[in-house]
């Protein structure tokens, strides 16, 4: 994403945090530049670059105590190595300590040396992911180093924090650089940009006490509070992120509101049409937020609506009538969708109810290359009704002919930015497209107006008729021979079924490892089965073939990450198994049992969890079981969460902020528009400063 370079015109002694990065010692070049991927280029933006978690170094965990979940260090000696070659390149090596346990450690990427370092007898210390294996507890590519002598290596003090960072920096060069930058954190009063008087009533924590707290967590630290987001200094930070988030939605819709948009009024003849021709008829909420996008198509100003549907309510053909509404007034459409399998089955969608009107949709996505390309660019240039596609029809070199209308699905997965990107396709003049953006993420009132500020928003708070409710259970994973034994039969029985594996990470890597991992055993399990394998790790054209065979009952189970989380759908499938349904909050538990229970029969979902179960997660699944209820499950999700986060575990497919979280952090909601209000009335030049400050190129948003 190219951002303007902000000017630093300003950066003098008394404003240390304007200075660009390459101002710090030990910054060259190369290191300027990964910084500049991760969107850092001035001191300040470093400040405020913030830990996405922390680790836990500061002991040794006794095998014997470790849980699964856990973030843990250990230290053992080697007792067993295991090379070996199923289905891929393994190694396995076997740890002991003095709790006499065992932890094995898996690794499928490894060069000889390092698979020499682990000779028996061998003194190790690692740090990772405590999963559940075979024999016991399991560390799937942890970090370790060898132990030499009697000397031992010394422990952590503090927490040590994780940074969102890109290929090519590691953690200790950004930790460094970041430490560097904070050595230039002025005093107290040149840092504040929130007037006392705002401040005050609320209590809020010192800001730069707050920045040097959460980067270095003094050793004395509530670990707990930490983890669970609660501790003053983050709590103080989430404030002022919410704020400044607050601040910029409320400018970018006064800024879209001040732009014109074309008038789609069309004859009705072509939605007449496809109404026609669909095998069902509208649910009545259906018909009621057509009726609203209508409404908001036929006026000279940009529609900004949400359209919130839960998974399964109808949300497609809601766009599709939106769509014939451009396009019968003469203008082109656009439909974006985050990821490459959703965007491929709007497209079917699309195609198959767009062609019998002659209005075939063009397809465009980062892998149509070459010529292929060449003739798509060309035809959108030209004018096609309807281009649907992945981020690619955000990208430069993507021209319309006349754009009145930017869908996107599921925009919790683009940001505010992209939707931008795409709405600016379409300008001419001062006139710029309208928007409708689908989201199966339901978010209860009271968050919606924090999250979606700049946006109107529809509700369909109604399914389709004869839907088959999902009956949910959950199943301790030592009982996971038994659900096995229930793949084998629904599939026995001409059925289909999914094994999601999840794994709240950051790392899409380990997601895919554990996915193979759960592949090897079921090829195993079920040998008459053929199954098929879909990760986030494979290349685009190996996940459509793995969803092309699993659509086309080729493949009778598929092995999958979250990445089917949106919008597949394949009616035969009546079986879902969700590994670790412990860790996933409810949001995407919810998201994931809905891709089964599409078709007429009788469906299940199996959330497997190992035990033993907290008490938040225990709630969570108790949820699962009772309701299918969207809304009802994010109102659960609000009231359950904060509580208890695990350490280091973030609820994905959320807004990306940096420190606070909408559900833990509700509470502040309130203070952060009323504070938010004043500063736009009396202080906007500090609102400006703050959301130069989070949002970095606030040239970003100039443009809206
Ligand atoms: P989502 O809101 O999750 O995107 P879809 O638009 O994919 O839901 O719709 C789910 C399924 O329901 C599709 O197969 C769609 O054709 C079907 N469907 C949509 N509206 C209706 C309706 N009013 N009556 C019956 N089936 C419908
Ligand atoms: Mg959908």
């Amino acid at each position: 994403m190219s951002r303007r370079t902000p000017s630093f015109a300003t950066a003098s002694p008394a404003d240390p945090g304007a200075a660009p990065v390459a101002s710090l010692p030990g910054v060259g070049p190369a290191l300027q530049q990964a910084l500049q991927r991760l969107g850092l280029e001035r001191v300040q933006d470093l400040w405020f670059h913030l830990p996405l978690r922390y680790e836990d170094r500061t002991r040794i965990t006794p095998i014997r105590d470790l849980r699964v979940g856990d973030h843990a260090q250990v230290e053992g000696v080697v007792e067993a190595v295991e090379r070996g070659f199923r289905y891929r390149p393994q190694l396995r090596v076997a740890i002991a300590d003095d709790s006499h346990a065992t932890l094995t450690l898996r690794f499928f990427h490894f060069n000889r040396a390092q698979a020499e370092q682990f000779a028996p007898g061998a003194r190790m210390r690692c740090f990772g992911e405590v999963r559940h294996g075979a024999h016991g507890p399991e560390m799937v590519h942890p970090e370790y180093r060898r132990v030499l002598g009697t000397t031992p290596l010394p422990t952590e003090e503090r927490l040590t924090p994780v940074y969102p960072t890109t290929e090519g920096l590691g953690q200790k060069r950004l930790g460094g650089v970041i430490a560097r930058a904070l050595e230039r954190l002025p005093e107290e009063a040149a840092l504040e940009l929130i007037p006392d008087a705002l401040r005050a009533p609320l209590r809020l924590a010192s800001l730069r006490e707050a920045l040097l707290t959460v980067h270095a967590p003094p050793p004395q630290a509530d670990v707990a509070a930490f983890a669970r987001g609660r501790h003053p200094a983050q709590q103080r930070l989430a404030f002022e992120e919410l704020l400044t988030h607050h601040l910029g939605l409320k400018r970018l819709r006064a800024q879209v509101r001040r732009h014109a948009a074309p008038v789609l009024r069309g004859d009705g003849a072509l939605r007449a049409a496809l109404r026609a021709q669909l095998p069902f008829a509208l649910t009545a909420a259906q018909q009621r937020v057509t009726a609203e996008i209508e409404h908001d198509l036929a006026r000279p100003e940009p529609m900004l609506r949400l359209v919130q549907g839960d998974v399964g309510s109808g949300k497609t053909v809601v766009a599709a009538l939106a769509a014939l509404a451009a396009i019968e007034a003469g203008c082109q459409v656009a439909l974006a969708a985050p990821t490459e399998l959703l965007a491929e089955q709007h497209w079917r969608t699309f195609d198959s109810w767009l062609r019998p009107l002659g209005l075939a949709p063009v397809w465009l996505s980062g892998r149509v290359l070459g010529r292929a390309r060449t003739a798509a660019l060309a035809a959108v240039a030209d004018g096609a009704p309807v281009v649907i596609g992945t981020h690619a029809l955000m990208q430069e070199g993507v021209v319309f002919h006349r754009l009145g209308l930017a869908i996107i699905d599921e925009q919790h997965r683009f940001g505010v930015h992209q939707r931008l990107a795409l709405r600016d396709k379409g300008r001419s003049g001062d006139s710029v497209p309208h928007q409708l953006v689908l989201t199966a993420t339901p978010i209860p009132r009271t968050l919606a107006m924090a999250a979606y500020a700049d946006l109107d928003v529809s509700v369909i708070d109604e399914l389709p008729p004869g839907r088959t409710p999902v009956q949910t259970v959950a199943i301790a994973n030592a009982r996971r021979g038994e659900v096995i034994e229930r793949i084998r039969a629904a599939c026995a029985e001409g059925r289909q079924a999914y094994w999601v594996c999840t794994l709240i990470e950051e790392s899409e890597q380990l997601e895919a490892q554990a996915a193979e991992v759960a592949f090897a055993e079921l090829t195993t399990a079920l040998p008459e089965l053929r199954i098929g394998l879909v990760h986030g790790r494979l290349k685009p054209k190996e996940k459509q073939a793995a969803m092309d065979a699993f659509k086309a009952g080729e493949t009778r189970l598929l092995v999958a990450t979250t990445v089917i989380e949106v919008g597949v759908d394949v009616p035969n499938a009546s079986l879902m198994i969700i590994e670790n349904a412990e860790r996933l909050g409810l949001a995407q538990l919810h998201q994931l049992r809905g891709r089964v229970g599409r078709g007429s029969a009788a469906s299940s979902c199996v959330l497997l969890y190992q035990q033993p179960l907290s008490q938040l997660a225990r709630a969570r699944l108790e949820v699962m079981r009772e309701t299918s209820d969207g809304f009802r499950i994010a109102e659960k999700d609000l009231e359950l969460r904060g509580p208890g986060e695990l350490l280091g575990t973030r609820q994905t497919g959320q807004l990306a902020f940096r420190v606070a979280d909408l559900a833990r952090d509700a509470h502040l909601l309130p203070a952060v528009q009323r504070v938010g209000e004043a500063l736009l009335r009396d202080h906007p030049e500090l609102a400006e400063r703050l959301i130069a400050r989070w949002i970095g190129g606030a040239a970003r948003y100039a443009g809206a």
